[in-house]
Parts: C-alpha cells; sequence; structure tokens
C-alpha cells in the first residue's frame, strides 16, 4: 500500500485498549478499503480484535428516504460480509462522531476513512480532539481516491488543465491492488455495553427514521457494494467500448457508477485498477479508457480539489470566480422570458420538453445523464430573477433529488455551470460571459426526442 494514504494523527506510546477500532463513515465497502486493511494488519500484528463501526443519524444535511434507503441496503450487505469474516460490524442509532468517541474509549488504535465534505471534516475534527484526551493511536486513511488529496496537489487548482498532469503522473503509482487482508482473530463476540441502540436490520430501523419521507426510493438502483460490482461489471462488458458516445443522453454508455462512488460502495482505485486490465486484453479500447479516466480521476478528484482547499465550496458567494461574479452582477437585471418558482421546477412544468425529461429523470430515478445535468443548470439560470436564487434551488433540487447528491461532485458540478473551472465565453443576455446553452445544442448534437420518449418510458408514463 503508498503510505501517503495513512495519515499518523496521534500516537501514543502504549499500547493499551481491548480492541482495535475502525470507523467506516465514507468507504461503506470491504473491497479495497484501505482503511479497513490498515486496521486488519494491526489487529493481526497486536493481536487484538477489530471492531468496525457506523454511525447513523437522522439528520443528515439534505439526506432524505430516497438516500437512506439505498444506505441500508449497502449497509445490510455489509453485516452480512463482516459476520463472514468474523468481524463484529457494530452500527450505532446516534451521530457518528459521538459513537465513535464512546467506542474509541476502550480501544487502542482509532483507524478512521477519510471524508472531504464539511460535515465529513467536522466530524473527523471532533473525534480527533476528543483522542487528545485518550491513550488511543489514531490513523486517518485515504480510500476514496485514487491520488491522496494532498498528495496531488497542495492548493486549489484553477481548472482540469492545471491539475490533469499531477495526477496523471502519480496514477500507476497510486492504482494498485491492495494485498489480501484476513483478521486472525475473530471479535463476534465482543459485547458492548453502550448509551445508543445498536440497529440489528438496518432495513427495519429505517422504517422508524426521522426523517424526510416524501422522496421515495429509487427503484432504478438499488444500493450496496455488490450492486455496484455488478453495475461496474456491466459496464466493463457492454458499455465501456462505446463511452466515447456517453454524451449521448438517448443512449446508454455510460458508468452509472455515481451513486456508489458517492456512498464509497466501491472504490474509484479498483475501478481504474480493472479498467486498465480490460485495457490490456483489449488495446481497441483506448480511446474509450482514456476519456473514462478523464472523468473518473480527473475530473472526480479536481472536485475534491475544490471542496477541499476552498472553504466557500457550498456557498453563491467564494465558490466561482471574480470575473464570473463581475459578469452575473452586470446581467443580473437583464430581461428573462420565462420565470419559474422551485416548485414549477419540482413538477416538471416548464415550457421545455427536453428540460422537463431531464427533470423527471431526476425526480422519479434519483439521475440524471451528465449532458442533461449541465442543460438543466445552465436552463435555471435563464428562468430564475437572478443568479444567486439560480445557484440556491440548483443546489438544492441536486442534493435533494440525486442518489449521488451532497457530494464533492455536486458542490463543482453546479459551480461549473456559474464559471468555476471553466473560461468566460462570448457575452450574451443573461448569462454575460458564463457558458451557454440551448435547444438547438441538444438537437444537433444527438437524438434529443428519443431522450424524452427513453425517460417516458422508463417512469412509466
Ligand atoms: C449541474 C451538475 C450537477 C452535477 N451533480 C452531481 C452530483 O450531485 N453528484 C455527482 O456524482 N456528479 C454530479 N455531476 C457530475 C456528473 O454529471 C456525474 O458525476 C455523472 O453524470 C455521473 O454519471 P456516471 O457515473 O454514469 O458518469 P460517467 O460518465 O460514467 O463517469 C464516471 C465517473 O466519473 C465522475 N465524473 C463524471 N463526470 C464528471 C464531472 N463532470 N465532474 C466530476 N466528476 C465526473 C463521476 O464520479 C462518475 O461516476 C454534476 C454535473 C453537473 C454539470
Amino acid at each position: 500500500m503508498m503510505d501517503n494514504r495513512i495519515h499518523q494523527l496521534k500516537s501514543s506510546a502504549s499500547i493499551k485498549g481491548d480492541y482495535i477500532l475502525c470507523w467506516m463513515q465514507q468507504s461503506q465497502r470491504i473491497a479495497y478499503n484501505h482503511a479497513l486493511i490498515r486496521a486488519i494488519n494491526l489487529s493481526n500484528d497486536h493481536q487484538l480484535p477489530l471492531v468496525v463501526y457506523f454511525g447513523v443519524t437522522d439528520h443528515y444535511p439534505e439526506a432524505n428516504l430516497r438516500h437512506y434507503h439505498f444506505m441500508m441496503e449497502g449497509l445490510q450487505d455489509l453485516q452480512n460480509k463482516f459476520n463472514s469474516l468474523k468481524i463484529r460490524f457494530v452500527i450505532l442509532k446516534t451521530s457518528p462522531e459521538i459513537g465513535c468517541i464512546e467506542l474509541m474509549k476502550h480501544a487502542s488504535f482509532l483507524v478512521m476513512d477519510k471524508g472531504y465534505t464539511r460535515i465529513q471534516r467536522q466530524w473527523r475534527q471532533e473525534v480527533l480532539h476528543a483522542a487528545q484526551n485518550m491513550n488511543i493511536n489514531v490513523d486517518e486513511v485515504e480510500s476514496d481516491l485514487v491520488i491522496p488529496i494532498e498528495t496531488a496537489s497542495n492548493k486549489e487548482e484553477y481548472a482540469a488543465r492545471t491539475i490533469r498532469t499531477k495526477i496523471m503522473s502519480k496514477i500507476r503509482a497510486y492504482a494498485i491492488e491492495p494485498d489480501d487482508a484476513a483478521p486472525q482473530i475473530s471479535s463476534l463476540d465482543l459485547v458492548f455495553d453502550l448509551p445508543f441502540e445498536e440497529i440489528t436490520d438496518p432495513m427495519v430501523y429505517l422504517k422508524s427514521l426521522d426523517i424526510d419521507t416524501s422522496i421515495k426510493p429509487s427503484t432504478r438502483f438499488r444500493g450496496g457494494e455488490a450492486e455496484a460490482h455488478k453495475v461496474f461489471s456491466g459496464f466493463l462488458e457492454d458499455r465501456l467500448p462505446n463511452y466515447t458516445l456517453r454524451n449521448h443522453p438517448e443512449l446508454d454508455y455510460c458508468s452509472y457508477l455515481s451513486p456508489y462512488l458517492h456512498f464509497g460502495h466501491i472504490s474509484p482505485i479498483e475501478i481504474v485498477v480493472r479498467t486498465m486490465d480490460a485495457l490490456r486484453s483489449k488495446p481497441e479500447l483506448e480511446e474509450s479508457v482514456d476519456s473514462f479516466i478523464e472523468e473518473l480521476v480527473v475530473r472526480r478528484e479536481l472536485s475534491h480539489n475544490f471542496i477541499y482547499f476552498n472553504p466557500n465550496y457550498d456557498s453563491f458567494k467564494g465558490m466561482t470566480y471574480q470575473w464570473a461574479y463581475d459578469t452575473m452582477e452586470l446581467h443580473n437585471e437583464d430581461q428573462r422570458d420565462y420565470l419559474y418558482s422551485i416548485e414549477e421546477f419540482e413538477s416538471c412544468a416548464t415550457h421545455d420538453p427536453y428540460w422537463n425529461a431531464a427533470m423527471k429523470e431526476m425526480v422519479h430515478t434519483g439521475f440524471m445523464h451528465t449532458y442533461m445535468r449541465m442543460y438543466w443548470c445552465k436552463k435555471i439560470i435563464e428562468w430564475t430573477p437572478d443568479c444567486e436564487t439560480a445557484y440556491e434551488i440548483a443546489i438544492s433540487l441536486n442534493n435533494k433529488y440525486f442518489l449521488d447528491g451532497r457530494d464533492a461532485n455536486s458542490f463543482t458540478g453546479v459551480a461549473w455551470c456559474f464559471g468555476k473551472h471553466d473560461r468566460a465565453w462570448t457575452e450574451r443576455p443573461v448569462f454575460g460571459k458564463l457558458r451557454y446553452m440551448n435547444e438547438n445544442g441538444l438537437k444537433r448534437k444527438f437524438d434529443i426526442d428519443a431522450y424524452v420518449k427513453k425517460i417516458d418510458l422508463m417512469i412509466g408514463e
């Protein structure tokens, strides 16, 4: 394993405690989970049982039944797998950092995965703060980016072109299969006396969560590591060869991996390793593989760079460049031909059948094709009174309906529509120098009517 995935945040002179604790919150999987591997190795080295912990809060920002359902499917999968590995998997009903601090009291080592969004970082800081008064070692391990965030770059990057070489020059060193690791001691018999309810059946527990239940689970995507591997294998066999046609929303050549990447059900490192294996046996895939790696590694890791180094990544003020604010300011008073409220947007009731189809895909299935995401957000800019309102509407709908919402890519994708990681274009009304998109582009580039029919068929209209 490349050592700079592991950050030793606190070390203790003596090893005390009854077990090794692995706090699994971001990387919700077994395969290619470098934090879990580190914890298993520590368990074997110190001959201490390993406990894996996950905390479920009903107050995760912007999460609703659709997101929880997908996550619980994954947790249920994990319970079965951990049982067969003889590892005690403790799911507690409490805010993740609070449950972790409680379990740390009797642990010798804490190994936690790394998260990059604001709340994920706050939780880990609080855990580290509590650890200062305990006799415990703390490691944080990065397993959800191919190149560890600060190894890729130590500053906010301006655009894909400025981070590409930094990432691509390191990819061979980091996209490698980790060594196998299996615990030598069973921890299944460990019993805890904790002040929190232990969740033994995630799908049953789902019904008792105090969450927004108005957004129904997606029938298009099932959560979990096994399902993520199924979707990925299907992509490698059937869709990757035509990935260069991924920008056609009427076709099905994208990977559909974003919900699984978001919940850590699959590792991007595994995806790269297996994609490169496929390329070795089929050199004709080169163009498709290059495009896929560009999206999965360069663009996705640029998104993480943005939210990691820019403290304003999730607010209108501060998420984009000065030239973009200047041009938006200049055109904020421009006459808009159509104005819609957030409720009209959510009802898929604009004058534009293509936009409505994209919104239906989002509302009913929890996903939207990449190209249509750009068109969707650009039109919100065009059909709202000002850019700040447009941003607030776009980010809230994005995070409410998408299974992959609330991700680094959510904040970066929406910010891109407001100029982030993009350049200035020819000035025009409403948009100023922001990139503009219109329905003629859709008609010229692909069969947009076939996309509308595809969505109607998918949602049974
Ligand atoms: C307005 C807008 C909102 C977006 N909201 C989200 C979001 O909430 N969550 C999310 O994961 N992505 C978001 N994206 C980025 C992108 O559209 C999705 O990641 C992609 O559509 C997911 O489909 P896929 O997995 O089949 O992608 P594929 O084409 O198969 O790509 C493989 C992986 O590469 C990454 N990727 C693809 N395109 C991009 C991109 N433009 N930027 C960064 N990474 C990319 C994703 O992790 C994706 O799963 C948004 C883009 C825009 C323009």
